[in-house]
């Protein structure tokens, strides 16, 4: 990870989201942000979110890519790394049903480093 601006490869530091769900990052050396790895904008939170509801209604991925016409591989792709793609006004109920799936778990341990 180095900065595109000044080309910096220390103190790159996380800086949130994209709308799209890409982790940002900034450097504190110079100060510019930006996105090393922007993610595929074909699908909306809408149904990323419904994926993940499915997931967590116990739905098997090729299932969940089946009824919303999604790749099943992209489905997986979204639950491996669903806490990015969690909308930050999440309703609680979604959120206490995420708690408890050991996946979003660890994710979420991950997140806290
Ligand atoms: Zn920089």
């Amino acid at each position: 990870m180095s900065c595109p601006k000044c080309f910096a490869k220390t103190k790159q530091i996380k800086h949130g989201y994209t709308a799209a769900g890409s982790q940002r990052m900034r450097c504190k050396l110079c100060g510019c942000r930006y996105t090393p790895n922007p993610q595929d904008q074909g699908y909306d939170e809408e149904v990323r979110y419904q994926a993940l509801a499915l997931h967590l209604e116990g739905l098997s991925l090729r299932l969940i890519g089946r009824l919303l016409a999604v790749n099943h591989q992209t489905v997986a792709n979204w639950i491996n790394s669903y806490a990015n793609y969690l909308p930050p006004d999440l309703p609680p109920s979604i959120l206490e049903m995420a708690a408890l799936d050991g996946d979003l778990a660890d994710i979420l341990a991950l997140e806290d480093e």
